[in-house]
């Protein structure tokens, strides 16, 4: 089902301020490259407007936990959205943004939880899903793909199956790549306005995601800033991602004020594998949305106790979502006393590498 039929979408550049209402080449500024945002987002206003393709996603639950020591744990079961991941929350307003403006064909360029999100919600709309992925995609998620009836396309590398859906772009196909397109913040966005609203943020809350292209603490982010004209007090809501060692860049060390290291430095992230990416294109928003929160940084060493620990808690998720578990288990000593963590994947995508699965840890 298709919602908010008739909204006209404005979009501003965050780093320029340029301003547009013509959908340019994947969504990027004409002016100086950066990604666009929808002005509706950027600015703030009360209410997370757009149309949504809804297939139950956003309706997960939260799981309350209270520690000794007053602290809260929230979880957000994110994993038990449709096709097991938060990215259904976005995907929602991509697809929905689609039918609006009458697409019949969209590109995405993943292999991972995003192109499975994407290809089962065209494949429910009746539309037609094109994924460009690397050749040497895991096969079990590509098969996940090609089962829903999307057209998958095989290219060298990385770079090329970005180069591929440009290219598609600029012949007629949406371009509904996560990290470029702002409607798939739109629709994080409007789950965790929901969830952060609930949770009085007057009070202060720590938000604990995972951070990889930075569409889930930006959607945080902006959902955090919709309800500062809506309610009494001012929300204060600090926003922490969990960054593998691995992409720890220089812009990372020199633009966040708080870092907590929980890796050993050496440890490797072939574990955190759905977090792995170069630089996030929305670094500008994402540096913004950890102002007052910060990084928690880890590595495999961490990843084999917290996935044991998100098990043991009953939580099947996968790896990438473990180290929130373990984040989050350890709130007392970081003096977060009120903690919504964020659990992003599920685990049965992961059913061979499972600790005792008799592979992998
Ligand atoms: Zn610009």
């Amino acid at each position: 089902m298709t919602h908010g039929a008739g909204y006209r979408e404005e979009l501003v550049c965050p780093r320029c301020g340029y301003r547009t209402r013509t959908l340019p080449s994947l969504w990027r500024c004409p002016s100086c490259g950066y990604p666009l945002q929808l002005t509706s987002l950027r600015e703030g206003t009360s209410r997370i407007q757009g149309p949504f393709y809804r297939m139950g996603e956003g309706e997960s639950p939260l799981v309350v936990f209270r520690k000794a020591g007053s602290t809260t744990l929230v979880y957000s079961l994110e994993h038990l959205n449709p096709t097991g991941s938060f990215k259904d929350l976005g995907t929602s307003a991509v697809v929905g943004d689609m039918v609006a403006k009458g697409a019949r064909r969209g590109v995405v360029d993943s292999s991972g939880n995003s192109a499975i999100s994407f290809s089962y919600y065209m494949a429910s709309a009746g539309l037609e899903a094109h994924v460009v992925v690397p050749r040497d995609a895991p096969k079990g998620k590509l098969g996940l793909i090609r089962a829903s009836g999307a057209h998958v396309h095989l290219v060298d590398s990385r770079e090329e199956a970005s180069r591929e859906a440009e290219r598609l772009a600029t012949r007629g196909y949406y371009y509904a790549g996560h990290t470029l397109n702002p409607h798939f913040i739109r629709g994080v966005a409007s789950r965790f306005r929901r969830v952060i609203r609930g949770l009085d943020p007057c009070r202060g809350l720590t938000l604990l995601a995972p951070l990889s292209s930075g569409t889930l603490v930006l959607g945080a982010q902006y959902a955090a800033r919709s309800l500062e004209n809506e309610l009494s007090c001012r929300p204060r809501v600090s926003i922490w991602g969990i960054l593998p060692s691995c992409n720890l860049s220089t812009e990372y060390q020199e633009g966040v004020e708080n870092i907590i290291r929980l890796d050993r430095g050496d440890g490797g992230c072939s574990m955190l594998d759905a977090l792995r990416i170069g630089r996030p294109p929305r670094m500008y928003e994402v540096l913004e949305a950890l102002r007052g929160g910060g990084l928690v940084v880890v590595d495999d060493s961490v990843v084999e106790n917290a996935w044991r620990r998100a098990l043991g808690m009953g939580f099947i998720v996968e790896p990438s979502s473990s180290v929130v578990v373990e984040a989050a288990s350890r709130a007392g000593e970081f003096g977060w006393t009120r903690v919504l963590a964020v659990l992003t994947g599920s685990g049965l995508k992961y059913v061979d590498s499972l600790p005792g699965a008799g592979r992998g840890i």
